[in-house]
């Protein structure tokens, strides 16, 4: 039985944060296709008439680094969203133990993560949900973000960015910065880096870290909705956090976690970074390790 006189439904991949996520063929291209049912509840028409004016500008969003989203239909209450589907995620690959992840390697994934991001970014396009196991890994190795602009749709967007934690309403691509510069530090340690199990306690991990977050480095902290004053902290040397690093990718990361958003690098700036200049050079993505 066919999904939309189109897909024919194989097994379910997994439940998400929206709903169940399953495997099927594009008859009409004969492509297999990962499918997100997402349910939409009791939610007034308009609500489901915005997600979809949404979801069509998100079709347009096409870019190598970028998953695709084929197509977007709802069907029996449900949206149905209709994406390429990809053999593996970062999160898979930093978790296996048994995949070594070269310099060049971790090179190579973050290269991929920014080019994705730069694109997303030059279109005023935020994703707000970066996380290792939203960055899909196709069969040759081509690394793409997912789940692009779903969390400002469907909410549930991620709390990361010392911004975010301080309750800033306006924000911008800056914390999707924030939040690749964890998963660059994850890569790096093979661990996550500055996970909290509530806001006050992430907030705690980022300044143990870093140092207090201080009006002199950043000038708009005082006025955020949440702030208060913390006993200063200094931070130890960034240098001690990440033992493995080189030079370049410790001051490419350190730009990443700056604390004032304006002063962040962004993507196309972080893209330009000596880091990927220099040796060693981005592992080509077929040539990446995968899981055996
Ligand atoms: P979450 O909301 O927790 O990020 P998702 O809804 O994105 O989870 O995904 C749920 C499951 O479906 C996961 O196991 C994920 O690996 C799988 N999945 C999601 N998108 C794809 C895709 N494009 N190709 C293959 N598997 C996918």
């Amino acid at each position: 039985k066919k999904v939309a006189d189109r897909y024919l439904k194989r097994e379910v991949l997994g439940e998400g944060t929206y709903g169940v996520v399953y495997k099927a063929i594009d008859t009409k291209t004969g492509q297999t296709v990962a499918i997100k049912k997402i349910r939409l509840g009791k939610q007034k028409e308009g609500v489901n008439f915005t997600a979809l004016r949404e979801i069509k500008l998100l079709k347009e969003l096409k870019d190598p680094n970028i998953i695709e989203l084929i197509d977007a239909f709802p069907h029996k209450g449900n949206l149905h969203l209709v994406f390429e589907f990809m053999e593996t995620d970062l999160e898979t690959v930093i978790r296996n133990t048994n995949i070594f992840l070269s310099p060049a390697d971790i090179k190579s994934y973050m290269q991929m993560t920014l080019k994705g991001l730069a694109f997303c970014h030059k279109k005023w396009v935020l994703h707000r949900d970066m996380k290792p196991n939203n960055l899909l890994i196709g069969s040759n190795g081509q690394l793409k973000l997912a789940d692009f602009g779903l969390a400002r749709i469907f909410g549930s967007p991620d709390r990361k960015a010392p911004e975010l934690l301080f309750g800033a309403k306006q924000y911008g691509a800056g914390v999707d910065i924030w939040a690749a510069g964890c998963i660059f530090a994850e890569l790096l340690n093979r661990r996550p880096f500055l996970q909290g199990t509530s806001d006050m306690d992430q907030l705690g991990k980022i300044f143990a870290a870093l140092g207090t977050a201080t009006p002199s480095q950043w000038p708009d902290l005082a006025y955020l909705p949440d702030y208060v004053e913390y006993q200063y902290v200094a931070a130890p040397p960034f240098r001690s956090l990440f033992p493995t690093a080189s030079d370049d990718a410790l001051d490419l990361l350190l730009k990443m976690l700056t604390y004032d958003p304006k002063a962040r690098i962004t993507a196309q700036q972080a893209l330009e970074h000596r880091y990927f200049s220099s040796a060693p050079l981005p592992t080509v993505p077929d040539k990446l390790p995968r899981p055996a």
